[in-house]
């Protein structure tokens, strides 16, 4: 970032270019506000893991990567402009002067900011796990799948992330087991129905994992079935852990309000609480975490911050 750059102000400052700032640029540069979109790592977030979405409206079938793409070009092409910098810190100008954005190369400053910052990957808390990431351990079965073709593997989690992942490895490892600690699935009926239906997927409900076997790599992971207190091993040289998502709050610390899972406590009109910040998609406090909801989240945030700038007196 230059020095011209540093004092250039914009409109509106998106940070994370996942769905919902995607969206939320889109929107913002439709109603001739000035946007830039903070990213750290690729634009689409968290959705760029997903092999196939079902589940949005009117698009069909579609890999995540590719959606995220048409939506990055998408918001490009309107004029947003998209910063590949880490966002250390969202901080209010003083005297009313808007907010300011800083990154690990330098500041920008903003008269409004959305907050898109989304979750990270809850870890599962197993001793080892930590050192068995990439020996094994594994976050992202559309990422590293291919690494156990042939092989067998574990998929630990009950959600939509879980039972996706499960759908995805089935088609490309020898054997897939779910691992769950409870005997009803978070995730979609339609999904779990197809996996029961797989002659690879073995389901292994009502229990956790205990222990993961492997200095190295991993070798395999001991389970507990809960009722019984029965343990056994699965021979395994892969674990997918999908046991949820951590909100990503870490650039806007005590700037805003936290529910108790850490999500930032805002309500359907994107409104984070002071003046001029909004907040929008899976790092809100809502109850329906889904592509649809996030990229609804943008569009009603970025409304907002667009009705919130033309309220302001001229600069
Ligand atoms: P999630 O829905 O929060 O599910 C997390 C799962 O992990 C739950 O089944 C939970 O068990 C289990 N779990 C949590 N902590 C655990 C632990 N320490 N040990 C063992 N199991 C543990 O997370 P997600 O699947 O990542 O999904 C996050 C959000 O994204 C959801 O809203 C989901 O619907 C959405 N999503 C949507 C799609 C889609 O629509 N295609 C795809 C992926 C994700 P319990 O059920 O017992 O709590």
């Amino acid at each position: 970032m230059g020095a011209s750059e540093e004092t250039k102000r914009v409109d509106i400052a998106v940070v994370g270019a996942g769905p919902a700032g995607l969206t939320a640029a889109l929107y913002a540069r439709r109603a001739g506000k000035s946007v830039a979109v903070f990213e750290a790592l690729v634009p689409g977030g968290q959705i760029v893991n997903t092999p196939d979405i079902e589940n949005y409206p009117g698009t069909g079938r579609v890999s995540g990567f590719d959606f995220a793409d048409r939506l990055r070009t998408q918001a490009e092409e309107a004029g947003a402009e998209i910063v590949y910098e880490r966002v250390a810190a969202v901080r209010a100008v003083p005297g009313g002067g808007g907010w300011e954005i800083a990154t690990d190369s330098g500041t920008r400053r903003a008269r409004a900011v959305v907050l898109a910052t989304g979750a990270r990957t809850r870890p599962l808390g197993v001793e080892g796990e930590e050192r068995l990431v990439g020996r094994g351990i594994s976050y992202c079965a559309t990422c590293d799948g291919a690494f156990y073709r042939g092989k067998d593997v574990a998929v630990v989690g009950g959600g939509n992330t879980a039972l996706e992942d499960a759908a995805y490895l089935a088609g490309v490892v020898r054997k897939v087991y779910l691992v769950h600690r409870r005997h009803e699935f978070r995730g979609d009926a339609a999904t779990a129905e197809r996996l029961r239906a797989a002659p690879n997927v073995e389901f292994v409900l009502g229990s956790t994992v205990k222990r993961l076997a492997g200095e190295a790599r991993l070798e395999g992971v001991e389970v507990e079935e809960t009722a019984t207190g029965a343990r056994r091993v699965l021979e395994v040289s892969g674990l997918f852990v999908a046991v949820g998502r951590v909100p990503e709050t870490g650039a806007f610390t005590g700037l805003v309000a936290l529910s108790p899972d850490g999500s930032v406590a805002a309500g359907e009109d994107c409104v984070a609480g002071p003046p001029g910040l909004f907040v929008a998609g899976d790092v809100r406090a809502k109850a329906v975490r889904q592509l649809v909801t996030a990229a609804a989240d943008g569009a009603v945030a970025a409304t907002a911050a667009v009705q919130y700038l033309q309220a302001l007196p001229p600069a």
